[in-house]
């Protein structure tokens, strides 16, 4: 096991720079999770430790060691692809053995690691079938599986739940979790969903356009996102964003005012004249019934419901200011069901508001 160090990796192709000032270190043992839009530098990074691109510039440290230089097979990482990648002409057990064969480990040492790694993945029974003989599900563990024999130093996962349907991949990404807190091996994730970043992650690097936006615990990012793009990238539904402006220690949400207290204020450092964007959860907006609140630290805004979504156990409501293309994501309980076209009142709790430039 190790802890893998990058410091300043840049990678250009041609012209376009990829990724750049890719700085962060994690601590041996640690999941950490890359998590950004499509194209955001992600898998760069992800085959840069790999070794399966060279960085621009920039070092790469795994353990002690520098291994800019060190082709991808020395550098003791084993890497799981999105599409499995397994060898078709090969049966499950061989296709686990497939890499220690390759390193020349002893046969018999290599029976023992295909039973024990079968076992811990529930492959026992699939032993001899050849991977089109599999669900996707069963392809991606053998994936898993024949990385996990290796028993390498660091683990590198590419989007690897991707092309499994809905509840294969809840399913299996609880047992990439258990799997990683039996064996401890540093691990390092990527995906563009945030679901699996935040039930993942020891800690989440958020990237957008090549660049670091944060890194951190999910539940700190989540509760203190650096910026836009983090506020609403990470959470589900994602964070409403109001267009506004504060003059006179009052916020104008199209054409709707209300006051701010001054502690909400100094909070959130506002500005006179500032145009800005105010962010709110999901669940820290109420229907307001009874015009009964608590004035010192909420704001009432008045929308118009458009779509009514019940989920069961909530219900999701998308909502428009009256005169603005502004629509608002509310999440109430399961029981409040209004219908398109009801106006509500919509009491937002001022400490829980986000100020965005
Ligand atoms: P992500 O994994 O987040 O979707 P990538 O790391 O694949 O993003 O890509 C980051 C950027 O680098 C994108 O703009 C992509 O087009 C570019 N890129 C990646 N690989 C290459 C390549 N081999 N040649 C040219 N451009 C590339």
């Amino acid at each position: 096991m190790a802890n893998v160090r990058l410091e300043d990796i840049k990678r250009r192709f041609n012209n376009v720079t990829a990724i750049e000032d890719i700085t962060f270190e994690i601590p041996d043992g640690e999941f950490w999770v890359l998590v950004g839009p499509s194209g955001c530098g992600k898998s760069t990074i992800l085959r840069t430790i790999a070794g399966l691109e060279t960085a621009t510039s920039g070092k790469l440290f795994i353990g002690d060691r520098l291994v800019n230089n060190i082709p991808a097979r020395q550098r003791d990482v084993a890497m799981v692809f999105q599409n499995y990648a397994l060898y078709p002409h090969m049966t499950v057990a061989q296709n686990i053995a497939f890499g220690l064969q390759m390193r020349k480990v002893d046969s018999k040492i290599i029976q023992d690691r295909v039973v024990n790694v079968a076992r811990s993945l529930s492959l026992e029974n699939l032993l001899d079938r050849k991977p089109k003989q599999l669900s996707g599900g069963q392809q991606q563990r053998v994936a898993l599986g024949r990385a996990i024999a290796r028993e390498p130093q660091v683990f590198l996962l590419d989007e690897p739940l991707s092309n499994l349907d809905a509840q294969l991949r809840d399913d299996t990404r609880a047992e990439l979790k258990q799997l990683h807190q039996e064996l401890g091996i540093t691990t390092i994730y990527v995906t563009h969903d945030q679901v699996e970043a935040m039930t993942l992650a020891d800690k989440i690097v958020v990237l957008n356009r090549g660049r670091i936006q944060q890194i951190g615990a999910p539940q700190s990012i989540y509760a203190r996102p650096a910026n836009q793009m983090v506020a609403t990238f990470l959470g589900s539904p994602p964070m409403n964003i109001l267009p506004a402006s504060y003059q006179n220690h009052s916020f104008d949400v199209s054409g709707q005012l209300f006051p701010i207290p001054t502690v909400v204020e100094e909070r959130l450092k506002l500005r006179q004249g500032q145009g800005l964007n105010l962010g709110i959860r999901p669940e820290h907006l109420k229907i307001n019934t009874n015009s009964e609140f608590n004035t010192e630290n909420s704001a009432l805004l008045q929308v118009e419901v458009k779509v009514v979504e019940p989920l069961g156990r909530e219900t999701l409501i998308r909502a428009g200011l009256p005169g603005s293309m502004t629509v608002l994501n509310i999440q109430t309980s399961g029981d409040v069901r209004p219908r398109p076209g009801d106006r509500l009142s919509l009491e937002l709790d001022l400490n829980e508001l986000f100020v965005f430039d």
